[in-house]
């Protein structure tokens, strides 16, 4: 899977030719499916590009028939048509404006959906790989990018191309032998820009980091703003964001003086055609007695073609500026899905509810295991404890149950069926967690133990409320059940949350318990009723528990102790504690503590 990464990061390689593949992708992916409304956009545009070129063209009867004939019917025509040129011109470009900013919108929400869409399917590796500031960011800031390198092609071929090809032939019908002279700033021109165009492309990126970086000081000062009280942290949080913030700014007035640079160089080429244009056709009028009309066309037609150039020039850097967001957003979609099924995996079935590890070896970083080969059986039905040291490896066994990661040796059934050859979906049914800290989702009470059987009924609901003792704290607050759950829970107790949480594994009622308990003490009113609470939740079920306080599992039917990735003593309570092991010295620890 490394592997495939690379290969992936290699085609992002900064290169002009990874950006063309870029462009093409982008066309391919997003174009066909608006094409028959880029259509619209294309006509709306052309309309636009005729009616300059119209407006140029027409500057040669104004002059020649009103200023030299001096006739004033042909005066009163063209006013009208030029009040008309200019009519249509206005709501063309209204047409053009409002048709490409709905195809804009919709490829956005679109690139959203997808994007969110390959997220779902990641797993533990991926969200440690990619924070999740980066991810907002990269959600709601290239999924637009997406959008504007399209507009932005779209609008320099089909108004500005278009405008300048119509220009031009203005140009070319009124003086050929002045329009052979305006061509000679092009390719300075190119040649200018495209040195620009690199710096730019660097710029940008480091541009998107300090954006990501602004996102993540934010979302840890919202989330940890206590912490950041009591500590007095607001300062370094304040650099922090300084730091990230005058990036941004930094590099967005680096962006901007590039692409304001193309200005002064076509400024000055410009400047010379302009000279010459004028010094020739004056000289023409006013020697050779050619009529004004077809000079002033052409100068007109010259000037308006300046802009649109000037915005064909500029588009390469403002393009490289975008397509950096769109390669990081192809970085997401082409990230390999990590949660599929084998293509023959079966549908789990469960008879006893056994989870039997064999052997199970596993390391996060290579040549460091944090399993070693670990044998254990928990039984159907029964309670499995893990305890020992914090770092021995019972979160993460907990979480190969769930598939977070699979063993890279050994294996682990669940009543005689390895996990990596049944569905995943069929495994998540038969599995409920709590975790250490307790996650709800923003809703109402009712909404969060729903997730954990949509289709339950409100005797279902008040059932699990009250089987995790949820019920009476939920029945006073004014809303009851649809009291809402702010972000992350803010204004429920840790204990309310907890067992709220416990509702949500209730309902599911599935056959297999994951728990780790949560290490923050609860005032021990609070305490009790979540003990009694996950009481309710393990009765008849397979649980395997990670116990932080051993008065919990006493009376568990087995308890395994866990140390630096090894099972070091499996047996109930009272026989660990005979053999004066391990346990026997960490419950004497833990008891010598409590009597302090
Ligand atoms: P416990 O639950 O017993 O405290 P864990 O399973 O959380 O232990 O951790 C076991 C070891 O694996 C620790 O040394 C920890 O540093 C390491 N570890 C845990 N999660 C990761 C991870 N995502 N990446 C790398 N190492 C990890």
């Amino acid at each position: 899977m490394k592997q495939l990464w690379q290969t992936v990061l290699d085609r992002y390689s900064s290169d002009s030719e990874s950006s063309l593949w870029l462009i093409r992708r982008i066309l391919s992916e997003n174009f066909r499916e608006y094409a028959p409304r880029y259509g619209i956009a294309f006509c709306f545009m052309a309309l636009v590009a005729a009616m300059t070129s119209l407006s140029a063209w027409i500057m040669r009867d104004v002059v020649n028939e009103i200023f030299v004939d001096k006739d004033l019917a042909r005066t009163w025509m063209i006013s009208l048509v030029v009040l008309a040129i200019f009519t249509i011109k206005g709501i063309a470009t209204y047409g053009q404006t409002v048709v490409l900013s709905r195809i804009g919108n919709s490829i956005v929400a679109k690139n959203q959906m997808r994007i969110y869409d390959r997220i779902l399917k990641q797993d533990a590796f991926f969200f440690q790989t990619y924070v999740s500031s980066d991810l907002i960011t990269r959600i709601s800031h290239n999924a637009q990018a997406a959008r504007d390198v399209l507009n932005m092609l779209v609008t320099s071929i089909g108004r500005d191309l278009l405008s300048l090809i119509g220009l031009i032939t203005v140009m070319v019908i009124q003086d050929p032998f002045m329009s052979f002279f305006a061509f000679f700033i092009a390719p300075p021109a190119i040649w200018g820009v495209a040195k620009l165009v690199k710096r730019a492309r660097k710029i940008a990126k480091a541009e998107y980091l300090s954006l990501a970086q602004i996102v993540m000081v934010m979302q840890e000062t919202s989330l940890g703003h206590r912490i950041v009280n009591i500590f007095g942290m607001q300062d370094i949080m304040r650099a922090r964001m300084a730091d990230a913030v005058s990036g941004v700014e930094q590099r967005a007035n680096k962006i901007a003086l590039i692409g304001a640079r193309t200005s002064p160089l076509m400024e000055t080429l410009g400047g010379f055609a302009f000279a010459a244009v004028i010094f020739y056709s004056g000289w023409q009028t006013i020697e050779a007695g050619k009529s004004p009309g077809e000079f002033i066309s052409f100068l007109t037609a010259l000037l308006l073609a300046y802009e649109p150039a000037k915005r064909i020039s500029r588009l390469q850097v403002q393009l490289e500026a975008g397509l950096v967001g769109v390669r990081l957003m192809f970085e997401l979609l082409d990230h390999p899905i990590a949660l599929f099924d084998k293509d023959n995996a079966k549908e789990l079935v469960i008879t006893k509810g056994d989870i039997q590890f064999k052997t199970v070896t596993f390391e996060y970083v290579k040549d460091a295991p944090v399993l070693k080969e670990i044998s254990l059986n928990a039984q159907g039905g029964k309670i499995t404890a893990l305890v020992g040291p914090s770092g021995g490896g019972k979160s993460t066994l907990i979480n190969m149950v769930q598939r977070g990661y699979d063993p890279e040796i050994g294996s682990i059934e669940i009543d005689g069926q390895d996990i990596r050859h049944i569905t995943r979906a069929s495994l998540n049914r038969n599995l409920a967690l709590v975790t250490q800290d307790t996650i709800l989702f923003t809703g109402t009470i009712r909404d969060n133990i729903l997730h954990g059987r949509p289709e339950a009924s409100e005797e279902d609901i008040i059932q699990a409320a009250k089987d995790a003792f949820a019920h009476d704290f939920i029945m006073q607050f004014p809303d009851g059940y649809n009291t809402a759950v702010g972000e992350n829970g803010a204004s429920l107790s840790g204990g309310q949350k907890q067992r709220i949480a416990i509702a949500r594994a209730i309902i599911k009622n599935a056959p297999i318990i994951l728990l780790d308990e949560a290490t923050s003490a609860l005032d021990s009113e609070s305490e009790a009723k979540v003990q009694q609470a996950f009481a309710r939740l393990m009765k008849d079920k397979t649980t395997l528990v990670i116990a932080h306080r051993l008065a919990t599992i006493r009376h568990s039917d087995a308890i395994a102790v866990i140390k630096e990735g090894q099972l070091l003593e499996l047996g109930q309570h009272d026989e660990l504690l005979a053999e004066k092991g391990f346990y026997a010295h960490l419950v004497q620890l833990q008891f010598g503590e409590e009597q302090k």
